[in-house]
């Protein structure tokens, strides 16, 4: 039996537990997710559609769908942080990486939409590090 993962929006009100039984890990860099996570890309971790067991807070998700193309996301109607859905085919559970807790038992398999790459991603991996804020 796979161990059980749990996750949590940064506010608190959501939380679920997952088993830590996934079939893919995918960075998808297209503008949408662009646009969804602000950042440079999503990180998504495919499992089982019954593979969720929401603990609190699941009346307070919000699902949006774009109304022509295949584009979704649920997130947490106070603090806004993504968190798992259904896709819209029902054929996955898709878990944002950033929600779980723990370290999943998978590794990104693969950038994809690598085309539609954030401009500034490279620069910003090669960028100086600090532990917190710049001093
Ligand atoms: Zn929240
Ligand atoms: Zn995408």
């Amino acid at each position: 039996m796979s161990k059980k993962l749990t996750g949590e929006c940064l506010c608190g009100k959501v939380t679920f537990s997952v088993s830590d039984n996934f079939r893919a890990f995918y960075q998808c860099h297209c503008k949408q997710c662009q646009q969804l996570t602000g950042s440079a890309f999503a990180s998504n971790i495919f499992t089982a559609p019954d593979n969720i067991e929401w603990l609190s807070g699941e009346s307070g998700i919000t699902m949006y769908e774009h109304p022509s193309r295949e584009f979704s996301k649920s997130f947490c109607s106070v603090c806004g942080s993504a968190v798992p859905f259904v896709n819209k085919t029902k054929t996955s559970l898709i878990v944002p990486a950033g929600s779980l807790n723990a370290l999943p038992n998978i590794q990104p398999q693969a950038n994809i939409f690598a085309s539609e790459e954030a401009c500034w991603l490279k620069p910003g991996l090669r960028a100086v590090n600090f532990s917190g804020f710049p001093e």
